[in-house]
């Protein structure tokens, strides 16, 4: 019988891919088709929010949404 990895979850399953870098404030990943990359709302697109890294588009100042909507 073949086992799984020690604890039996796959780790890449559990934590976000940094290949693409998706963040808390982004609707899809970027490349998705319908969504398209813009400004992120809680820091304007400086990246940062009261001094320190805006959590919502890790820092980057920009997120990925779906286009089209009202
Ligand atoms: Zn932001």
């Amino acid at each position: 019988m073949a086992s799984k990895s020690q604890d039996g979850r796959n780790p890449e399953a559990d934590r976000p891919d940094p290949a693409t870098g998706l963040n808390p404030g982004d609707q899809a990943r970027p490349g998705t088709a319908g969504t398209g990359e813009n400004v992120c709302a809680r820091c304007r697109g400086t990246g940062r929010v009261d001094g320190e890294r805006c959590d919502q588009c890790g820092g980057t100042g920009r997120v990925t949404e779906g286009i089209g909507g009202g």
